[in-house]
């Protein structure tokens, strides 16, 4: 199973055999959240996407070291050199350390992720907490020569880098072009050249963030941080890194300049990049207007949402598009998805209950092997997902009496089901959930007919109704808001 795994490589621009440097461990590096505000919508698709490898990876035998950082420094505003550092601004407008807001924001997300049914990396290391390795690196690109020191800031060489390697290998853009396109903009007087980049920063009396370096109180450039820890936790060459589309130029363009530099070789050997998601076909933005954080789908209160989503309806959603393509969210769009979870879920459960023949109608190993060879195409979850609706097509004809199944079929399609829905896909029955919906509304139709009793001064009825609660466990407490419930 394994060698048949194929994975698009962004660097190379197209499909390879997924062999990793060292089978069966595999290395895997994604670029995480920098901490400086709620989890949205952009967060959940790239954290669902390589939950999804990390799943599958293990699933088919490897042994996954997973590393996801934490950006709490050195992510200047506009993703550029100049500006303010993004959680030194909030910790400023906040009166608050910026590790305070660094560990508000993580422990957040880490609750958000945990809703989502992401299961956390192995090591999680923060930038902040690797100021050593990446001064350390930032010495190793001076002393090869690709680097220069200005007023206490050091910044990149670009120019000498792309005439021995390619700057823009990654990306596939030319330096003719960057160097049209960044000629104009404001503070760059340091740099020998516009699209040169900071790998320290000289820190400004006013900036909170600092620690001490051979060049002066400053701070990592933005990029030092996943070249520094990838390297750290994982050696100099390993098998994946990944993230979202939008990190591939300058991030990890300039991660790769910066890795072959320092370690003299390329980081890794496999890119994987997530597309981006767009709301009813805009980008996502906040000036747009368009920005939904993940508690505000979950609750349902933002102006552009009819009504809540559940987590497992958010990751259904980004799970029926393949990881490469762009995703465009709209409430059609994620009703949609909601529905066909559901219905999903109802098979999961008419799947226990199916009666068993002599002979099956359908193919139900094909089903099995169309999902691996899904999977195995560059993890091709709308296909999985497209033959669990197949396999629901099938329960619900044996239920019905229309199609037969025997008992070894009906246990592979079991074994596909629990394998894939939750195991692989990472989904979950909200059902409990539900259920408790379901208890509330019926406990607030209960409290209605009791205040009409109450309104009628039909006092006995009223005690009737709350006794008769009492007796089925049901604790009735009134407020002067209206009445409350609990199991007792
Ligand atoms: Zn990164």
């Amino acid at each position: 199973m394994e060698n048949t795994l194929q994975v698009y490589n962004t660097i190379s621009r197209q499909k390879e055999v997924f062999q990793p440097l060292k089978a069966p461990f595999v290395g895997m590096y994604v670029c995480g959240p920098t901490v400086y505000g709620d989890a949205h919508l952009g967060h959940a698709r790239p954290a669902i996407t390589f939950d999804l490898i990390y799943r599958y990876l293990q699933h088919i035998g490897y042994k996954v070291r997973y590393v996801r950082n934490i950006t709490d420094v050195g992510h200047l505003e506009n993703d550029a050199d100049e500006g303010e550092d993004k959680i030194a601004k909030k910790a400023r407008l906040e009166q608050l350390e910026p590790m305070e807001i660094a560990q508000y924001f993580s422990d957040r997300y880490h609750i958000n992720m945990d809703q989502l049914n992401v299961l956390r990396p192995g090591i999680e290391p923060r930038a902040s907490g690797h100021i050593i390795e990446q001064i350390e690196m930032v010495k190793k690109i001076i002393e090869k020569g690709y680097a220069y020191v200005v007023n206490g800031s050091v910044y990149f060489d670009v120019k000498k880098y792309n005439d021995s390697y390619n700057y823009g290998k990654l990306s596939g853009r030319i330096l003719e072009d960057l160097l049209a396109n960044t000629r104009a903009l404001d503070g760059q007087d340091e740099k020998h050249n516009s699209f040169d980049f900071a790998l320290w920063k000289n820190a400004q009396p006013e900036h909170i963030m600092r620690w001490p370096s051979p060049w002066g109180d400053g701070f990592p450039g933005w990029h030092m941080e996943c070249s520094a820890m990838s390297a750290k936790y994982l050696g100099t060459h390993f098998d994946i890194h990944g993230g979202g589309m939008d990190l591939l130029f300058p991030h990890h363009e300039s991660e790769i300049a910066q890795s072959q530099v320092s370690n003299g070789c390329e980081p890794c050997k496999y890119w994987l990049h997530n597309n981006m998601i767009t709301i009813n076909g805009q980008k996502m933005g906040k000036s747009l207007g368009n920005f939904i954080t993940l508690d505000e789908f979950f609750s349902g209160k933002h102006a552009s949402l009819d009504k809540a989503y559940s987590p497992m309806c958010i990751r259904f959603f980004i799970l029926q598009a393949h990881y490469r393509s762009t995703l465009d969210f709209s409430n059609e769009a994620l009703q949609a998805a909601e529905k066909g979870f559901k219905r999903l879920m109802q098979g999961v459960d008419t799947l226990q209950k199916l009666s068993i023949s002599a002979t099956s109608k359908s193919d139900i190993p094909k089903l099995t092997a169309n999902c691996y060879e899904a999977m195995n195409d560059d993890f091709n979850s709308p296909i999985v997902i497209a033959n669990l609706f197949e396999g629901l097509r099938i329960i619900n004809a044996v239920n019905d009496g229309k199609e037969s199944i025997t008992a070894a079929d009906l246990e592979i399609l079991k074994n596909l089901y629990t394998t894939f829905i939750f195991d692989i896909l990472g989904l979950k029955n909200e059902t409990e959930n539900n259920q408790f919906e379901l208890l509330d509304g019926l406990m607030q139709m209960i409290f209605a007919f009791r205040q009409q009793a109450k309104t009628n001064k039909d006092y006995a009825a009223s005690d009737k109704i709350r006794d008769e609660l009492s007796r089925l466990g049901i604790a009735v407490k009134d407020g002067k808001d209206g009445s409350a419930w609990n199991i007792e």
